[in-house]
Order: C-alpha cells, then structure tokens, then sequence
C-alpha cells in the first residue's frame, strides 16, 4: 500500500505541451537510493521520496530534469515501469564532449545524495490502445524511454517489438532485464562496432508500412537522420521520436536577420542573424526558462499569435508548430512573429 506522504498527483503526462506546465514546474526533492554500473560509461540511479513516501505518476516515455548543480540541469528519461510510485530509475551515458552535465553525474552524485527533480513529463507517449503494433528502435542510450514502453506495452498485452542497436554487448544497458525478452522474441540486439553498416538494416526494415503500426525511435544524432529518412512509408500520427540532443540538420541552416513582436507591451524587437529569441528577450528584461537552449528539451516553449515561424526544434508535433515556437532556436520569415508574452 502507498502511505500518505505523496507528493500531489499531475495527471499532464499525455496532455499536449502547455507553457504553463514546461515552465515552472514544482520541484521535488528526491534521495538517491542505489547507483549501479548498467554498461560501459552508463550508471543506473534509482531515487526514492527522502520520507518513504510516493512518487507522482508517470507514463512510460516520460524523463524529469535533474538539477544536477543550481547552474546545471539536464533531462533524464524513467526507464523503470511506469506502475511503480516508490522509485524512478534513470540511467546516465557519461558524454565526455559534452558540457559537463552527465560528467557531473557521474562523478559527483553519490548514495544517500538528495537532488532536486522536476515532476515527470511526456513528450515522448506511446500511442493508444487503438494502435495494433508498436515498433521500438533504440540507439545506445536512447533506449531509455524505451525500457519503460516495453513495460509499458507488456502490462497492455500489446504486440510490439524493440530492435537495440549498441557498439557492442559491454555497451548494451539492462541486459538483464532485456534477456528473457529477447529469448520471447519481443527484443533483437544488433551490435555493429562502431560501423553502422555493420548493424541493423533500418531502410529494409522501415520500406513497407502496415496499417495500426507506430514506430518510436530514440538514439545519437546519425541513427536519428537514418530512420527519419526511411520512414517515408508511414504516415506522421504513426511516427514518434525523441531527440536528446540536436539534430545535425540545424547545423547546416542559415540565419537571417527577422522581428518579433511581444504582444502584452507592444514592443518590437530585432533578433540579428547571430542571436536568438530568448537572447532578445533576456537583453530587452523579458525572463525566459530556457535548459538546453538547442531546440530539443521542450523548456522554453511559447505561443505565437502571429507571423511565419521557422522552426528548428526536435520537439514539437506538426499541430503544436501551428500555435508554439521553441524560442531557443526558431526563427521567422517575414512580418514580425508576435508572441504571447
Ligand atoms: C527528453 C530528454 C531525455 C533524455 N534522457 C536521457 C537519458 O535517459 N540518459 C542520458 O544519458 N541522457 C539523456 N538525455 C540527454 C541529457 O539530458 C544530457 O544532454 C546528456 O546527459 C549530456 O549532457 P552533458 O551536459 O554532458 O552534455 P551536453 O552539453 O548536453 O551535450 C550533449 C551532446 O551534444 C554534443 N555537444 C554539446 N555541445 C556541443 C557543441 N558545442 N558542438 C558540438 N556538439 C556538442 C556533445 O557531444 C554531446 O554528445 C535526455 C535529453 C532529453 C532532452
């Protein structure tokens, strides 16, 4: 039985991004309970109420930020099963050419430690009941959000099936948890080397769409650009993905210089080829919650009114592009884009 001590129910896991919800959101105070070696340079945290009391609810797909330090904040996704309310397991990939987040992780957060947690939140939800196949597609890391689907899809009896794609099996996280799946026929590990010739064939795989079929992937930047342009057969709703860094197609864009307009005080501002939105913003007083500030955490969301956006996030769904802008990293063609602040 859950006791009392829980921290309130939010029941926005499957609502579509909100402003109100991605900034904001109530912190929670968590302990680290446990740290394992999952695999090569991955460690496994397991983090509980500091009181032995419950969690809030998530579903699988969902990640929570770690504050790591007061300066540093990074999105981590629940790789546990989505019914368990004492604990959330998330497991870290130390980037070494990173900017220091996850090697903050690794080498300072130990046992016993309390860290400062957002409540979970979901950009990244299986699709409903009505869906008739689900096919999973982790690359290293990336699989993750994928651990707590197939926990997911397992509790709803669904039919599904994980391809794993890892270097090799010294860098292959929850092998025990995904042996007797493999041995069931629901999960395929392909291990390339470091050659991604060598490893799963994703255009075979992608070329013919059956109907009720949804296809969710997650993994590094090339394995990410692989599936997207395979999966021309298969329509958007059936599409699912998460970033959990930028895609390499931002990179090659130009900038060119464009307006806003904030709508409450009418002010009219210039974004130069080489500044952002939220940049203006914070120079002209305007205060905006920013983490990633590359267009793939989902913080700095924010609804426009008016105007051509130019979006470069690798969050927001077709419809959600119609009325938000990541200001991080979109820009505008064009009259002034006017924004809801
Ligand atoms: C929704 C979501 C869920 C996530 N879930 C997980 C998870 O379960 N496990 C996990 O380990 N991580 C996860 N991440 C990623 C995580 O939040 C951090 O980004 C990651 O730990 C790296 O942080 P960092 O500060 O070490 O590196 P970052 O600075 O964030 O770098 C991330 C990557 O970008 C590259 N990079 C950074 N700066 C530059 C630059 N200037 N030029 C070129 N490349 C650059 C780095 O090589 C690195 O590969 C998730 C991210 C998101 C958005």
């Amino acid at each position: 039985m859950f006791n009392d001590k829980a921290y309130p129910m939010v029941a926005h896991d499957e609502a579509p991004l909100n402003p109100q919800l991605s900034t904001g959101r109530a912190l929670l105070s968590v302990r680290v309970k446990a740290i394992r070696r999952e695999a090569d340079n991955i460690l496994t945290y397991e983090l509980v109420h500091p009181n032995a009391g419950v969690l809030p609810s998530f579903t699988a797909g969902a990640h929570i930020d770690v504050r790591i330090r007061d300066d540093l904040k990074r999105q981590f996704s629940l790789c546990n099963a989505p019914g368990e309310r004492n604990r959330y397991v998330i497991a870290v990939l130390r980037e070494k050419a990173g900017r220091g987040g996850s090697m903050a992780m690794h080498n300072d957060v130990r046992e016993g430690n309390l860290l400062s947690i957002s409540e979970p939140r979901n950009q990244f939800p299986l699709a409903g009941q009505e869906a008739e196949f689900h096919l999973l597609l982790a690359g290293g890391i990336g699989v993750t959000p994928m651990m707590a689907m197939a926990e997911a899809l397992e509790a709803r009896r669904a039919r599904w099936h994980m391809h794993y794609c890892t270097r090799n099996p010294e860098a292959t996280a929850f092998r025990a948890r995904i042996e007797p799946l493999i041995a069931a026929g629901k999960v395929t590990l392909h291990h390339d080397g470091g050659d991604p010739s060598q490893g799963l064939d994703i255009k075979a795989l992608l070329t013919c769409y059956e109907a009720g079929s949804h296809v969710y992937f997650c993994g590094p930047p090339g394995f990410m650009s692989a599936i997207k342009t395979s999966v021309n057969a298969w329509p958007a709703h059936s599409i699912h993905c998460e970033y959990f860094t930028s895609s390499e197609e931002n990179a090659e864009l130009d900038n060119a210089p464009f307006q806003i307009r904030v709508k409450h005080t009418g002010d009219v501002l210039n974004v130069p080829a080489d500044g952002t939105i939220v940049g203006v913003l914070r120079e002209n007083g305007f205060a905006i919650d920013t983490d990633c500030e590359d267009g793939y955490c989902g913080t700095c969301i924010t609804r426009y009114l008016e105007g051509d956006p130019e979006h470069r996030d690798s969050v927001l769904s077709e419809k959600e592009r119609k009325s938000y802008v990541m200001v991080c990293c979109a820009r505008a063609k064009g009259a002034p884009l006017v924004l809801d602040i």
